[in-house]
């Protein structure tokens, strides 16, 4: 049997649906909250399905060292980590080469976000640890930690949406979990400024056509529609509640 063939049989159910009972185009169930952490200026939860990740935002501060200080804008500096914990066999606690790439993407994708200019001499930290990964953690903690700005009251030109396509059995699917992901032909994570429309993230792990691409982009479009309004409701109550005095944290 192809391995095409092995993953239709072992990834698709026999009427069509995913083996988590998805269509090819839904998301994972989501849930997002804002302002969850007491110790930092600003702070978000999501979990995607079993993915879950906290973001946390220190800043605008002083820049440390000095040297490494901007005169005309801030420096955004981000950790992608995942705990221990999050993961089936004990992940060693230390950042890995997979660990110091992610970062290094999620920060660039954040930094076409924030008006940097209006912090000089400055740095925001912003810290992503997710605490039980199930495929798709840079793209939901890229939701997050834009979250997490907003909520520290720094400036963006917009929040930022992601998620992952792949493609599992031949066939485009959205939001793949990691069972998905690991026996997909190939993956694809994509994160839009929604306001905008633009694209801050865009990655391919594995091979697809034009045409899957495309269909890719455009299931990935939709999806980040339905967890723009999640991230907006989020926001606003985190205001509500503020505003009464409350606080959602943990
Ligand atoms: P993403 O989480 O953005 O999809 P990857 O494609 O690199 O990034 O990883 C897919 C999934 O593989 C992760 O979300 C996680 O569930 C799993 N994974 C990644 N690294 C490890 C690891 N060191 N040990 C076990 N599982 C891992």
């Amino acid at each position: 049997m192809r391995g095409a063939e092995m993953n239709e049989l072992r990834l698709f159910r026999e009427d069509g649906l995913r083996i988590d009972g998805r269509r090819v185009d839904e998301l994972r169930p989501v849930k997002m909250e804002v302002g969850v952490l007491d110790k930092s200026d600003g702070s978000a939860y999501i979990e995607m399905g079993k993915t879950k990740i906290f973001a946390a935002v220190f800043g605008p501060k002083e820049a440390h060292p000095r040297h490494l200080s901007q005169p005309h804008r801030a420096i955004l500096n981000c950790r992608y980590h995942m705990a221990t914990f999050s993961v089936e066999e004990r992940k060693h606690p230390g950042m890995t080469r997979r660990e110091i790439e992610l970062s290094k993407v999620i920060k660039e994708s954040l930094e076409s976000l924030v008006f940097l200019n209006e912090y000089p001499r400055s740095a925001i930290d912003v810290y992503i640890e997710v605490v039980q990964a199930d495929a798709g953690t840079r793209t939901a903690g890229l939701t997050a930690a834009s979250l997490a700005l907003a909520d520290a009251g720094i400036q963006m030109n917009d929040l930022c949406c992601g998620v992952a396509v792949g493609k599992v059995g031949g066939r485009i699917v959205l939001d793949p979990s990691e069972e998905e992901d690991k026996h997909g032909e190939a993956d694809m994570p994509i994160a839009i400024a929604p306001r905008q429309n633009s694209i801050v993230l865009l990655q391919l792990n594995g091979r697809m056509t034009r045409e899957e691409m495309r269909l890719g982009i455009e299931m990935a479009r939709k999806g980040i529609e339905v967890l723009y309004s999640v991230q907006i409701a989020a926001l606003t109550k985190r205001v509500r509640s503020s505003h009464q005095g409350g606080s959602g944290r943990y």
